[in-house]
């Protein structure tokens, strides 16, 4: 069964495993920190249960925080509609190559993707750290330096003035050491209801959060940095990690995306990075269910004196494929975006839970892989030399119908030989655009559309962490910023909210 976030088009191998309804129960290999909340280990006469809907990062972190914060005290089910592990992480075989299908690119300054290899003896891939990237503008090539990170494009001040670079540095520098407070504080157990009071506690001045009600482009104006260095140098990392512009997409994840520069170099899981879902699900000792859609949560509250002494007792049910009714929670975490159709899930019986229509919506992105070299001839550029570029951004004055082109590594970090590039489209490739982009000789085509981030807005609206007493949002994070490592700090976030609401469930009984 293929996963809904994830179509394969006119795809002959992207097959990504059948089978049946099974359990799998993983052996334990992580201790819970010091501090343990042992309080939490017999509530209601039983050990508390945490259900988790996701089995991609979001999930298999939550389950990683939960477990190091309350050791054995807690039995985790997580819940997967599909086969397999990974969600938006996949890998995909062209001819007799695996590469990278979703999530593909992590960098060094991804504190808990570093932690995550290091508690799971993960090997890992150094990828496209010396890519040479180029800009099209639909006209010509603007030579950019080696690397593949604005950062070093200081050395085209000539291009863009030194004072708008300095400025443009300022900015990305602020929002970077602001965003990093968050590690601080999760490790001190802050954790947030919603990410605007998140913000706040990065930067009290708010400034991040007035970033997130104007547009990137609007920001950039009103920093006095001139139009050229948001078209040509920031747009075009914009387009390749959301699919949007500049103009339609809020300051904060602008600033955020540019920022990456300061956290390379680039890598990623050896073998693909799903891996590291399925050994975090492992080590956690979380029980996995494949082949369980929920669709919605029933909430039973029920008093549990009977003087009627106010203190009462709420559980979850999880109705829906697979899901086993007669099973109850006392804390749910969803790991999904709720704001894509096919992962919705309701709760009728919770207070103020979001309607589908009242959220917001994810971006589609074509992922068309091409096993070709480049038609260099299109881009005015010598094949085979110095000069012939890895990875292709693009500018939105490029009319053209794609986003960027890069050549890929196989998920063993070996280069794609012969060359496979990806490229990331908003819509079908013509066959005209194939012709320019790979000319006659492409070998071999797939196409997989996925719902792959949130399609953000200049003036961003947020869905809360906290979705009822004791269920909590991994995927809210997501209007901050969407990749792994964001899932991650969400998922931290939540792990804490659980962590906390159980323990003042325990004292209250
Ligand atoms: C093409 C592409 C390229 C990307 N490139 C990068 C990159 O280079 N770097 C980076 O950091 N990030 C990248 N990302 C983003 C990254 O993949 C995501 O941020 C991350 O994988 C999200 O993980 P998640 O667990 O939060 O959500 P998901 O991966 O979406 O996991 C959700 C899981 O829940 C399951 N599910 C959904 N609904 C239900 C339900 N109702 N019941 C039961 N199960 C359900 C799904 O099957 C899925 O397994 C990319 C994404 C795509 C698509």
């Amino acid at each position: 069964m293929m996963s809904s976030l994830l179509k394969v088009v006119p795809v002959s191998a992207a097959v990504l495993g059948t089978g049946g309804f099974f359990y799998k129960t993983f052996s334990s290999t992580l201790k819970a920190d010091e501090g343990t909340n042992e309080e939490v280990q017999n509530l209601f006469g039983r050990k508390s249960r945490v259900a988790v809907i996701g089995g991609g990062i979001g999930g298999a972190s939550t389950c990683y925080f939960l477990r190091k914060l309350h050791g054995d005290s807690i039995d985790i089910d997580v819940y997967e509609k599909d086969d397999r592990l990974g969600g938006r992480l996949s890998t995909l075989d062209v001819n007799e190559q695996t590469v990278e299908c979703g999530g593909t690119y992590i960098l060094k300054g991804h504190r808990y993707m570093v932690q995550f290899a290091k508690d799971t003896d993960s090997e890992t891939n150094d990828v496209l750290n010396d890519a040479k990237m180029r800009v099209w503008n639909g006209e010509s090539l603007i030579n950019l330096p080696s690397s593949m990170w604005w950062v070093d494009l200081v050395k085209t001040t000539w291009r863009y003035g030194p004072l708008n670079l300095w400025r443009l540095d300022n900015t990305i520098d602020f929002v970077d050491k602001s965003f990093k407070r968050i590690y601080n504080l999760q490790e001190e157990g802050v954790s947030f209801e919603t990410v605007p009071e998140m913000l706040s506690a990065m930067d009290e001045t708010q400034q991040l959060f007035e970033f997130t009600q104007k547009s990137f482009q609007q920001v950039m104006r009103e920093k006095n940095i001139h139009d050229s260095v948001t078209n040509e140098l920031i747009n075009p990392i914009i387009r390749w990690n959301l699919g949007q512009d500049a103009d339609d997409v809020n300051g904060l994840v602008g600033f955020l995306i540019a920022g990456g520069g300061k956290d390379g170099p680039v890598w990623n899981f050896k073998d693909g990075n799903n891996q590291v879902c399925q050994k975090l699900f492992q080590s956690s000792k979380a029980e996995v269910r494949y082949h369980s859609h929920v669709k919605s949560i029933d909430k039973l509250v029920t008093n549990q004196s009977s003087e009627g002494s106010g203190n009462q007792r709420v559980q979850y049910r999880l109705l829906g494929e697979n899901t086993d009714a007669g099973r109850s929670y006392d804390v749910v975490i969803v790991a999904t975006p709720l704001e894509i159709p096919s992962c919705y899930v309701d709760c009728d019986s919770c207070q103020e839970w979001p309607s589908l229509s009242d959220l917001g919506q994810y971006q589609k992105r074509l992922t068309n892989f091409v096993e070709s070299e480049l038609n260099t001839e299109s881009y005015n550029v010598a094949p085979d030399t110095q000069e012939t570029p890895d990875v292709i951004l693009t500018t939105k004055a490029d009319k053209t119908n794609y986003d960027t082109v890069i050549r890929l590594y196989q998920t063993n970090g070996q280069k794609t030989l012969p060359a496979v590039h990806k490229v990331f489209s908003r819509e079908s490739l013509t066959e005209e655009q194939i012709k320019f982009i790979f000319g006659d000789k492409v070998k071999d085509y797939k196409v997989v559309s996925w719902l792959a981030c949130p399609r953000y807005t200049a003036e961003e609206k947020f869905i809360s962490f906290r979705l009822d007493d004791g269920v909590f949002h991994v995927n809210a994070i997501e209007r901050m910023k969407v990749g792994v490592e964001f899932s991650a700090i969400g998922a931290r976030n939540v792990a804490l909210l659980a962590s906390k609401y159980l323990k003042e469930s325990c004292s209250k009984l």
